[in-house]
């Protein structure tokens, strides 16, 4: 098959729209996407001068998604002066799999001569993911563990590093899969959190003061497309799963969304803006009751709904084993 817009052969063809394309329009029709995403969501502010820029810190694990965000964030800003990028690494300690993307990261921020920085489990928490596992003292997926600690450091050192935001690579398959867990569970605080931690634009989300906010760039961009674009250009990413990879759930509304998308194409775009609208509300309605609740860990002093966080209880019980 013909790509559409030229003669060369199409290397995917998007039932969702029709379209088939080759793999230089697929990646010009993912960078126009992106593009647009990060102007409709207001990613930079407009208070942003050459004199006071924003400075974004970028979650980069060497997959493909952070790849490819970072890759096409550098093309569209990494001459703009209003913007001041660098990259962020957390590394847990899992053999054989977070060695080889670090070093997908480093290529790639050295390449992009961006600065980069990596943080581990181990010497922050003096842990390891795969003793972790292996001692499971929760009795818990490894993944609950590993999200707990990875969003504690995020949060963190994009904050020491002075981020005015963090910038992830979800694509529409993640961004997708979280939105229809948050219906199935029924958890709508959950979604109105989602809505202003990072959903929407920065003009619609109320001020989170005590997070640093979040923007997900690619996450109009379904995961086969940033696959790939990453293939088409020959970026460094590292496309091993982890070997821990445990989310049952997940897993099962993948699956899901699989079937959804094949027999009714264009079903993870249509959940995506029907759930965003809805977060907006949900957002709205839960305004100002979540924020007064939170204190600091008793610990560590990060922000919390108890008096010790999440991450300190499940260091303390992993210790105790
Ligand atoms: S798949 Fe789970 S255990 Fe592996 S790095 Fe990701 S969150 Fe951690
Ligand atoms: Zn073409
Ligand atoms: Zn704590």
């Amino acid at each position: 098959m013909e790509c559409d817009k030229c003669d060369k052969e199409a290397v995917m063809h998007a039932s969702y729209s029709g379209a088939h394309l080759c793999g230089t329009h697929l990646c010009l029709s993912v960078d126009k996407r992106v593009r647009r995403r990060i102007r409709e969501d207001a990613l930079l502010s407009s208070e942003s001068t050459p004199e006071d820029p924003e400075k974004w810190v970028i979650g980069l694990s060497g997959g493909k998604d952070s790849v490819v965000l970072t890759h096409i964030l550098d093309e569209t800003f990494g001459h703009d002066p209003r913007v001041e990028m660098m990259a962020l690494t957390i590394h847990e300690g899992i053999e054989g799999y977070r060695d080889e993307s670090v070093d997908a990261c480093v290529e790639l921020s050295d390449d992009l001569d961006m600065r980069h920085e990596m943080v581990t489990y181990e010497e922050e928490f003096d842990i390891r993911m795969d003793d972790v596992v292996e001692d499971d003292p929760e009795n818990m997926a490894a993944c609950a563990y590993c999200g707990v600690f990875r969003r504690d450091l995020l949060e963190q050192y994009a904050d020491e590093f002075g981020a005015d935001k963090l910038l992830t690579g979800h694509n529409l398959d993640d961004e997708a899969q979280t939105a229809l867990m948050n219906i199935l569970e029924g958890d709508v605080k959950q979604i109105a959190k989602h809505f202003d931690a990072s959903l929407g634009s920065f003009e619609d989300r109320n001020e989170q003061d005590d997070f640093i906010p979040r923007a997900k760039p690619l996450r109009d961009i379904p995961e086969k497309e940033v696959a790939l674009y990453a293939h088409v250009k020959d970026l460094p990413a590292h496309i091993t799963e982890c070997p821990h990879s445990s989310e049952a759930y997940r897993g099962e509304i993948q699956e899901l969304l699989w079937d959804l998308e094949e027999n009714h194409p264009g079903t993870r775009h249509s959940i995506m803006s029907g759930y965003e609208e809805l977060a907006e509300l949900t957002a709205d309605r839960y305004r100002g009751s979540e924020q007064s609740e939170l204190n600091e860990c008793e610990q560590c002093g990060s922000k919390t709904g108890s008096s010790v966080c999440r991450k300190c209880r499940l260091i303390e019980s992993i210790n105790a084993v």
